[in-house]
């Protein structure tokens, strides 16, 4: 299959999930995950329609993403790996959207970097709902109050949470906590799901999706 037909069947699948719960077809936003893919292979994704994109790593990102922003305006991209302080300019410089903010460090980072820059991202919190000790994330118990601290403290907006359930386990229980935490914490968005498992994410509420290999092939 062509990446442009695996990009529509994605598209199809989300849209009929969407409606499955109750939502319009159009509730989810895609993100398609490009990361290890270099600028010829996301191109594709770009000329059948695709503009928003999820990438894990800051440098690989900026070695691919001005040229390819500078082809087609209009392009939203979003960091959703683990951002280092010492990358925070830079990951505020680049990205629309940082999906990764997960400890007091990077937080002040992040907005000082706003401060400086006069730019201004889009901001989720990563929680860690299986308080994997080799994931990032804030442990949920502690989420509602880093969200606060977020907003109070250093006058962020958080637009959402994210998770990455542990890759062993049912992720419907994982959805769920993510989506109970953000309703405690006045938070609308949702992000998880992906490709394995973008269906059942839809299903709990996810109002955006990451998918990478579904559409850009394995890694
Ligand atoms: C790689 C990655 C994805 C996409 O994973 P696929 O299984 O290829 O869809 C989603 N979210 C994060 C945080 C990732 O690092």
């Amino acid at each position: 299959m062509e990446l442009e037909e695996r990009l529509h069947e994605v598209r199809d699948r989300i849209g009929a999930a969407s409606v499955a719960a109750g939502r319009a077809p159009d509730a989810v936003v895609l993100v398609a995950v490009s990361k290890t893919f270099g600028a010829e292979a996301i191109r594709p994704a770009i000329a059948a329609g695709q503009r928003v994109f999820g990438e894990n790593r800051v440098q690989e990102a900026q070695g691919k993403w001005p040229e390819l922003r500078a082809e087609t305006p209009g392009l939203e991209l979003h960091l959703i790996g683990p951002l280092q302080s010492n990358k925070a300019a830079d990951a505020v410089a680049l990205f629309d959207v940082i999906e990764t903010v997960d400890r007091e460090k990077i937080a002040r980072a992040i907005a000082a970097e706003m401060q400086r820059q006069g730019r201004r991202p889009r901001l989720y919190v990563q929680v860690n709902t299986g308080l994997e000790p080799q994931k990032a994330g804030i442990a949920p118990d502690d989420t509602a109050a880093f969200v606060d601290f977020c907003r109070n403290q250093l006058g962020l907006e958080i637009e959402g949470l994210m998770c990455i359930p542990p890759a062993d386990e049912n992720p419907g229980p994982h959805f769920a906590l993510l989506s109970k935490l953000a309703g405690r914490a006045g938070l609308a968005r949702l992000s998880m799901g992906m490709s394995g498992d973008y269906e059942t994410a839809i299903a709990f509420g996810a109002t955006s999706v990451r998918v990478g290999s579904a559409i850009f092939g394995a890694r």
